[in-house]
């Protein structure tokens, strides 16, 4: 039987951007995942959906795992002959056990690959504004586990060398052995001022850091609780933090805000809310579906070549025209004979993936302009194929309609009110980590409500912020018993991130 291949993967130390391309690659073809507690979970989603996805914290029910049964977890699903991408957090050969699981996976002869990944040293510290080197600060840096220490009789690490001999120290898991790490230094001769970080979480939204000395840090975590998983600094650098701390700094940090545009629409409003450090849930309110029957589209499809015109008046209809086109096993050639009219450059942008650069991009982008431009043609007899969205306007059949050209609007897709929110979402809602939700259009706020329920969206949104981009959403935020906190003063996504900004930095 064909065996399988083991990819070891650096999942990098937590904002799910910080995987590297192979990695994400990886993923993307596994047939079984498995994953850590410190690999970031919204990587998963980059797994086919047939993937089998196992937590590796939990095998076999058991809430602690021992590293020998993942070993024969990874060897027994290659001997299967899957595909496993094996996600660890960070870097696999930093303090992760990769090592131990390539000489398992060498021992049974299952062929493998190591990904590396941003470790958390690395990445925390950046996210922190700490540079782990500085030509004017130091000139080496060390990365050390802190999880063993000088009270046991075999420990490893040569405190006195590390002490002196190192500019930077960054220790992993290091928290609870605090007061010895320090005390450890100190007795070996490095000055009691040295400045001290803990970065907590580093480079997640839930991000926290503690700065102190050599003498104070470990006082200071014990009084704030301070807990793992966090990277201990040591080091001059640290200092240098106070000058150019960047991500705990920007206005929405540490703001957990839902976005309910539909998918297709809310990537630009999540950058702009991301890119000021909020921590951005989607949860889309309207969905898009191809249509109960696709057969008046089909039939069109197959006689395209009897078309004088193909109007598209928005990308979704480029993409789900262009799939029915594959679906009954045709290609780009069928438009050969028509010639193709589309709305906006947006549309005609997502033709040319197609191979098809339109011949008509009317002046004014709605559909009023496409009227304007087929008025000045002579269009009797003229035989126009229009697919469309359920809920379009008729506006554009009737008027070429009227011109007396042959118009067929068959529906290429349909606009619905998905049946639930992302669990990610929902999971946020309830565990009271959004502090703001966003409504972009009056239809958002009434189909959140229809998914979830109106009492129950009320109660889930209690204490969170709402913001309305404009008074006709607001209004209908009110209607449904929302209080509305934030209306920007211009209706655009960048007024509203900037108001959503204002209000939370009030001083
Ligand atoms: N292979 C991982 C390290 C695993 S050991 C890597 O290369 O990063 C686990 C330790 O890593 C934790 O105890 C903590 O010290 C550190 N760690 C992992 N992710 C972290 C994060 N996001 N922020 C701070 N420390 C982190």
């Amino acid at each position: 039987m064909k065996k399988g291949h083991v990819y070891l993967i650096g999942a990098g130390p937590g904002d799910p951007g910080l995987i590297t391309v192979r990695g994400r690659e990886c993923i993307s073809f596994a047939d079984v995942v498995v994953y850590d507690y410190l690999a970031n979970e919204q990587l998963l989603e980059s797994a086919p959906s047939r993937a089998e996805l196992i937590y590796a914290g939990k095998i076999g029910g058991a809430h602690n795992h021992e590293q020998w049964q993942i070993n024969s977890l990874l060897v027994d699903k290659a001997l299967e002959g899957k595909i496993v991408a094996r996600l660890k957090g960070g870097d696999p050969f930093i303090f992760g056990r990769g090592g131990e699981e390539c000489e398992a996976l060498a021992a049974a002869g299952i062929s493998f690959e190591i990904v590396p990944g941003v470790t958390a040293g690395i990445g925390a510290a950046a996210y922190a504004g700490i540079p782990l080197t500085h030509r004017n600060v130091t000139t080496s840096v060390a990365f050390v586990t802190g999880h063993e220490h000088q009270e046991k009789d075999d420990t490893e690490i040569d405190w006195e060398r590390l002490s002196l001999g190192s500019g930077t120290i960054v220790f992993y898991m290091g928290i609870k052995n605090l007061p010895q790490i320090t005390r450890s230094l100190i007795d070996h001769g490095r000055s009691p001022d040295t400045p001290v970080a803990l970065v907590r979480w580093g480079t997640r939204p839930e991000q926290q850091i503690l700065e102190g000395t050599l003498a104070n840090i470990a006082e200071k975590a014990r009084k704030a609780l301070f807990k793992a998983p966090a990277i201990t600094i040591v080091g001059e650098v640290v200092s240098l933090r106070e000058k150019l701390r960047w991500f705990d700094i920007r206005p929405l940090f540490g703001k957990g805000i839902l976005v309910t545009r539909a998918a297709d629409q809310a990537g630009e409003f999540s950058r702009l809310l991301s890119e000021k450090g909020a921590s951005v849930f989607e949860c889309p309110t309207i969905s898009l579906v191809p249509p109960e029957s696709s057969a008046e589209l089909d039939r069109a499809i197959l006689e395209l070549s009897s078309f004088d015109w193909l109007v598209f008046t928005s990308a979704n209809a480029v993409g789900f025209f262009f799939s029915r086109i594959e679906t009954v096993g045709l290609d780009a050639r069928a438009l050969a004979g028509c010639r193709v009219c589309a709305v906006g450059p947006k549309t005609a942008a997502s033709l040319l993936p197609y191979g098809i650069r339109p011949d008509l991009i009317p002046a004014d982008y709605k559909a009023e302009g496409v009227v304007a431009e087929f008025g000045r043609m002579e269009m009797k007899g003229k035989r126009v194929l229009f697919p469309k969205a359920d809920k379009a306007r008729d506006l554009i059949p009737k008027a070429l309609g009227e011109m007396g050209a042959e118009v067929t609007a068959p529906v290429a897709y349909r606009n619905v009110i998905p049946d639930r929110v992302p669990e990610r979402a929902m999971l946020a809602l309830e565990e009271q980590r959004i502090h703001c939700i966003t409504f972009t259009s009056s239809s958002t706020v009434e189909n959140l409500a229809a998914i979830l329920g109106e009492n129950r969206m009320i109660r889930l949104l209690e204490g969170v912020v709402v913001a309305a981009i404009g008074p006709v959403t607001a209004n209908t935020c009110r209607e449904l018993g929302l209080k509305v906190d934030i209306e920007p003063k211009e209706y655009t996504l960048e007024k509203m991130t900037d108001a959503i900004s204002d209000f939370f930095n009030l001083p």
